[in-house]
């Protein structure tokens, strides 16, 4: 746990990793051990079709994980890819299940339905417009940039679904296979949580988007009327993006920004920022609705 420029508590928690249990070349044994070094709080285990529940690995607390997909590997085929996270039983789904069916599940088990890596599953809006439930989606994953297929990142499927009202949390996380020095201990989210939050609490304060997500950056995005304002660890770049198409303004490059800020304009419906440091490494905040 360490505390934010603002004092608050934060856990750091990778939500998808892959083990020895399915296609991981780690066993949850040493994957725990890797993630406890690197200085993580918590990990959630989501191998294929292989439920876990939570507990403990080597002092290293897991939340109960598993990742149901579906649609092999033809995006154009409709290729679905959820996690369950924090349930509190097995979801025991049938491997027919379509999209609707697994996050009913998980639902019913208490848990949370995350859709994961939409850009690398070429998931359109189209395609999760009559889907309900999902609790979050992940921003970034990893393993998609590590000598795969190359899309890590879900920004341009969160903004389009944030035009379409619906403003996930926004997660990003290593989706560990090869621990080979590139997929793991990179992208994680920072949860604001005290060490002895419930499973149930750690999902609640995900719900309501009490993290950034980030590969080492802090980033904090605040309101105050129509002035939104970023405040970060020192970055090479600052970027906001929402429903405007067209906006100047919206983008702060240099050496050193800790803050960046935009007027919003009424027409505008959410906003969310990017942060980048000098060695690269992203943060992303969570959507903010500005309807409210
Ligand atoms: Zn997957
Ligand atoms: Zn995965």
């Amino acid at each position: 746990m360490i505390k934010d420029m603002f004092g608050t508590n934060r856990l750091k928690i990778n939500l998808h990793l892959h083990t020895t249990q399915s296609d991981g070349h780690k066993t949850p044994e040493e994957a725990a051990a890797i993630y406890r070094e690197a200085g993580y709080d918590i990990i959630a285990i989501t191998d294929h079709w292989k439920y876990r529940e939570s507990g403990a690995i080597g002092g290293l607390r897991t939340l109960s994980g598993a990742e149901y997909n579906i649609g092999g590997g033809n995006g154009a085929e409709g290729v679905f890819h959820i996690l369950a996270l924090g349930c509190s039983r097995e979801p025991h789904i049938p491997r027919e299940a379509g999209p609707q069916a697994i996050i009913d599940a998980i639902n019913g088990c208490g848990g949370m339905a995350v859709l994961a890596h939409p850009a690398w599953s070429l998931n359109t809006v189209e395609q999760t417009a009559g889907l309900e439930g999902i609790g979050a989606t992940e921003i970034y994953n990893t393993v998609s940039d590590a000598g795969e297929s190359s899309r890590p990142y879900s920004g341009d499927f969160v903004d389009a679904s944030a035009c379409r009202g619906r403003l996930y949390p926004l997660i990003a996380d290593d989706d560990t296979h090869y621990y080979n020095g590139e997929d793991e201990t990179a992208s994680y989210i920072m949860l604001a949580c005290g060490p002895q939050a419930t499973d149930a609490e750690l999902l609640e304060a995900i719900r309501r988007k009490a993290f950034y997500a980030t590969q080492g950056p802090e980033i904090h995005l605040l309101r105050e009327g129509n002035r939104v304002t970023v405040k970060c660890s020192p970055a090479v770049r600052i970027s906001f993006f929402s429903n405007a198409v067209w906006a100047r303004g919206r983008c702060f490059r240099g050496s050193g920004l800790t803050e960046g800020s935009c007027e919003v304009q009424p027409f505008e419906t959410f906003i969310r920022a990017e942060v980048t440091d000098a060695d690269g490494r992203r943060a992303w905040s969570n959507t903010m609705d500005l309807r409210q």
